[in-house]
């Protein structure tokens, strides 16, 4: 079934404000601690090796020195605060291997968040992923070490425009993309991720559905649906830079290499594609498949991660880097758990509306 209309903005919209953080509040509430040597010596390097051999593929020797000091700081500082730190699939591997506590896709995230037992919950990833954890976890200080780090698709739309969408489209049920703010999600129905986008959107037994905000993954669960799709013109800016014609020359050059797309890749790329889903669903195809060679059109640190893994499998490019991910560091994560920065803060109506839609999509899997 195509897509039924697309809208959305006509020109480009200038970023979002920053978003909400609560200043030097939870310093105040759990106070600062000292700052740990960084020093790289012996010990360091004996009490950091298991660590070490986990991402000895992708991280070269010379510049584990520069990220062990960080690792053990963070790790030791972890159990100090009593908190987590859940890691996105884009982040590097030193932060996904070596001191998350959590891994996966923005389901997952959202699922573990809602199971921590912690005081205090460190979000790798972008902002609206801490607001998502803020949002299941009322009662728990979340902290996101770079305020800076956006996304595309979650400025590509605002809470005004969702409210302005039902006045146009009366009585036709919104289904959001996690990756949007607090305040979308509020307005929203329920949330969906690309891994249960379609089972989403079939549970409203509805025959129209208003889509938001990624234009390309609506395109994908409707070519899938036969539920009418009303699609926002919001794009992830990592996946819509791949092109047919790149994915088309890789092909050309080993014919019996696995293409595998993340649905937030134009049309033209998934067409190209042995295989499409969500980050998850991407790491578990190679798991499960294990490829000679494969191209994950995607970010490029999840083919490190899961090289970090899987030693055997040779991971192609192209990827495309996300910049807002990788604002993420160890340093920022250090000073993070030192200083309690940058906590987020999510106004407590709109969080209760949001949490509504967050937990009716976590309800369906269960
Ligand atoms: S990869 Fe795309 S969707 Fe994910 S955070 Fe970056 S810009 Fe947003």
């Amino acid at each position: 079934m195509p897509i039924v209309e697309t809208v959305g903005p006509k020109t480009a919209r200038s970023p979002l404000p920053l978003p909400e953080i609560a200043g030097d509040n939870a310093l105040r509430r759990f106070g600062a601690l000292p700052t740990p040597s960084l020093q790289w010596n012996a010990e360091v390097e004996r009490e950091t090796a298991p660590l070490y051999a986990r991402v000895k593929n992708v991280v070269p020797p010379n510049e584990w020195p520069f990220f062990a000091p960080y690792v053990k700081a963070i790790n030791a500082l972890k159990r100090e605060r009593n908190a987590v730190i859940l890691a996105h699939n884009y982040q590097t591997p030193e932060i996904y291997n070596c001191v998350a506590d959590f891994t996966g896709d923005s389901l997952q995230l959202a699922r573990e968040a809602t199971r921590v037992d912690a005081d205090v919950i460190v979000q790798c990833g972008v902002h609206f992923m801490a607001e998502t954890a803020k949002i299941l976890n009322p009662d728990k200080t979340v902290l996101i070490p770079d305020r800076k780090a956006g996304c595309s698709l979650a400025s590509s739309i605002t809470g005004d425009d969702v409210r302005l969408l039902r006045q146009r489209f009366p009585g036709v049920p919104v289904v959001t993309y996690v990756n949007t703010s607090a305040d979308v999600k509020a307005e929203s129905d329920i949330c969906c991720t690309s891994s249960n986008a379609l089972q989403v959107v079939e549970s409203l037994g509805a025959e129209r559905v208003i889509f938001l905000p990624d234009e390309y993954l609506a395109k994908y669960v409707a070519s899938q649906s036969k539920v009418k799709i009303i699609a926002w013109k919001g794009h992830c800016e990592v996946h819509e830079r791949f092109t047919g014609d790149e994915l088309r020359q890789v092909r050309e050059s080993d014919p019996s290499i696995q293409i595998i797309a993340h649905p937030e890749c134009p049309p033209d790329v998934l067409a190209e594609a042995d295989f499409t889903g969500s980050t998850a669903h991407m790491i578990d195809f190679v798991r499960q498949r294990r490829p000679k060679r494969v191209v994950m059109v995607t970010e490029c640190s999840m083919a490190d991660n899961v090289q970090a893994e899987l030693p055997d499998v040779e991971f192609v490019r192209p990827c495309n880097l996300c910049p807002h991910m990788k604002r993420i560091t160890l340093p920022k994560i250090l000073d993070s758990l030192l200083h309690m920065k940058e906590e987020v803060v999510v106004d407590p109506a709109i969080a209760a509306k949001a949490r509504r839609a967050v937990e009716r999509m976590i309800d369906l899997k269960r």
